[in-house]
Order: structure tokens, then C-alpha cells, then sequence
């Protein structure tokens, strides 16, 4: 099947750009017949001064922010057209990001060929890895009270580069978290919401959670034989705060191959520690059929309704034994 094409000359004439705004929540002020203004949304925006620095010009397509950490935060670009933009805001590349207006904006170009263009674009992005970010958030207050709520400790928050982001961009006023690939490449940011604002978990549109697994950087670097495997990224980070940091987060209860992959790959044990509940049952069993033919697994089953976050350190080492190390 060939690869999916994205055709760049009839998405920027065909996609308007304050609708591709508009897809992202970002509110602009008319300024002029065919100009609006407003702040930033790009996550490269990290100034506070400059606060009306994003304008569009309606009838060119075009965008641009004056903010000079901004322009240098994207290579010292002052702006661009719908693509660029969408880029930015996903952290894709171009050529993903035209494939996305495209889908967004129903604008398949293989819609005239016999096979549907959507399961075709699905299909062939589902096996590619997810590509590092070109930024890293600024200002993120690792110190917030909404960790401590959860049991984070300041230590944990920091070691992980978890807080609160009040930045400008999608992820604003959520709890962030740092996604790394096995190689510790920052490929994403989920927002968590922490005042129940749905959805729950925000990720960037084309972030594919089946290729990674959040904390495996780390967990390698533990060079320990066995790995704790839970759902979340907060059961992960209380159960690295209890000493045991050689743990992953599926960061759902689905498994795919190549997370199946990255456990084989590293480790010589696993430890499924998922949900309390019929989901997390269900899928600790899958799991663990998956896994056993080639590698030891050990299974942590928790009473009903509970999850690993809502576990103490007392509680977690009760069940791993006593810590590895201590943070
Ligand atoms: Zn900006």
C-alpha cells in the first residue's frame, strides 16, 4: 500500500487558518478587516511580557508572533502558513501535519483510489516511532499543590519534570508530563487536568502511546533484571517514589507489540501491577499470556477499586519488599 501523501498546495488554499485556530480553542481579536490578534498559543511561546505578539492575516493565510524568544524557540521564523503552524502546535513534522489537516478537514487525497483514505493513513502511521519534540516547556512549577495532593514529593515532581504549566498553548493551566522514548528523547506532553475539566489526559493529536512506554528511559538506566509494569504515569511516579524506580506505564491498559518489544528487550522479569479493576484485571491476564513464553512474570493483583497511586510507600514496598533506593 503506498504511503499516504499530503498535498500542501490544496491545504493551504483549501483550510482556513482560523478554523484550524478554532480546532484549538485559541481565541484571537478581530484588529482589522482581514487581521487578528491575540496571544500566542504556540508552546515555543514562553515570554510573559509579550502578551498581543500572535496576529493572522485572514486573506494571505498566514501567521506570525513577534515575541523574540519565541521566533528563536522556532529557529528564528517570524511566522508561517497553516502547516507550519499545525507543526508547531503538534510537534510533528510538516509532511504528518498536512496529513492531519487533511483528516481534520476531510480533505483525503486518496479518497478517488479504491482503498478508504482514513484506515490507510492509520495504518501507516501506526508502526512509526514518535518523533522527538523540537522544544522543551519553560516554567513548569514542579512545586504545585496539586503533587502534593497526590503524594508527589517535590524530589519525585523534579526528578520527572512533572508540574503545573500556566505557558500559553493547549496544555495551559494543566499538570504536564514529560513523555521520553527509550533513548530518553522527549517525544510528548500529556496535560493533566487538575480541576476534573474534561478530558482527563491531554496529548498532542498525533502522539501514538502504543509505541512507548513512560519511565523506560530511567527504568534502563536502573540496569535492574526486573520491571514493574502499571498503568499511569502517577502510579509510576509513586511507585519510583518508593524506592523501586524500574517501573513503566502503559499509560492505559492497552499492550502493544512494541511495547511488548521494549520490555523483552531490557528486561529479564516483569512485574504487573495494574488497576483494581475489571479493565485492569482483564488486561494483567492478556498481558501476562503475552509475556510468559518468553520472559518470568510476576503478578500484583489489588483489591477492588484501588490503584497503585492511591498507595503509600509503606503499602508498595509491603509489596515489592524493601526499596532499591531511596529518593
Ligand atoms: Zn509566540
Amino acid at each position: 500500500m503506498p504511503a499516504p501523501q499530503a498535498d500542501f498546495r490544496s491545504i493551504k488554499q483549501r483550510i482556513p487558518i482560523d478554523a484550524v485556530l478554532q480546532r484549538y480553542g485559541v481565541k484571537l481579536r478581530s484588529v482589522g478587516p482581514h487581521t487578528l490578534c491575540g496571544p500566542c498559543p504556540l508552546p515555543t511561546h514562553t515570554s510573559r511580557n509579550s502578551r498581543d505578539s500572535f496576529s493572522v492575516n485572514l486573506s494571505r493565510q498566514v501567521w506570525s508572533c513577534h515575541s523574540d524568544s519565541c521566533i528563536a524557540a522556532r529557529g528564528g521564523r517570524l511566522g508561517g502558513h497553516v502547516i507550519d503552524l499545525v507543526t508547531i502546535l503538534e510537534g510533528c513534522s510538516l509532511r504528518q501535519a498536512g496529513l492531519r489537516l487533511q483528516d481534520w478537514f476531510g480533505l483525503g487525497v486518496a479518497a478517488s483510489h479504491a482503498a478508504p483514505p482514513r484506515p490507510t493513513a492509520v495504518q501507516a502511521s501506526a508502526a512509526q516511532p514518535n518523533r522527538p519534540l523540537g522544544f522543551a516547556l519553560q516554567g513548569i512549577d514542579t512545586r504545585h499543590r496539586y503533587l502534593t495532593q497526590r503524594g508527589i514529593s517535590t524530589a519525585t515532581a523534579q526528578c520527572f519534570g512533572v508540574g503545573m504549566y500556566q505557558g500559553a498553548g493547549f496544555l495551559t493551566g494543566r499538570c504536564v508530563i514529560p513523555i521520553c522514548d527509550e533513548k530518553a528523547r522527549l517525544v510528548a506532553y500529556a496535560g493533566r487536568a487538575v480541576n476534573g475539566e474534561p478530558p482527563k489526559y491531554r496529548f498532542p493529536a498525533g502522539f501514538r502511546k502504543s509505541q512507548v512506554l513512560f519511565n523506560l528511559d530511567r527504568a534502563i538506566d536502573t540496569a535492574a533484571h526486573n520491571v514493574i509494569v502499571v498503568e499511569g504515569f502517577f502510579d509510576a511516579l509513586k511507585v519510583h517514589q518508593a524506592g523501586h524506580p524500574a517501573v513503566v506505564a502503559l499509560m492505559g491498559s492497552s499492550f502493544s507489540q512494541r511495547q511488548s518489544d521494549l520490555l523483552l528487550s531490557h528486561f529479564a522479569s516483569v512485574t504487573l501491577m495494574l488497576d483494581g479493576d475489571d479493565p485492569g484485571r482483564h488486561a494483567a491476564e492478556v498481558i501476562a499470556k503475552l509475556l510468559r513464553p518468553k520472559v518470568r512474570v510476576h503478578e500484583v493483583e489489588l483489591p477492588n477499586r484501588v490503584q497503585p497511586d492511591q498507595l503509600s510507600a509503606a503499602e508498595i514496598n509491603v509489596l515489592f519488599g524493601p526499596p532499591n533506593r531511596t529518593f
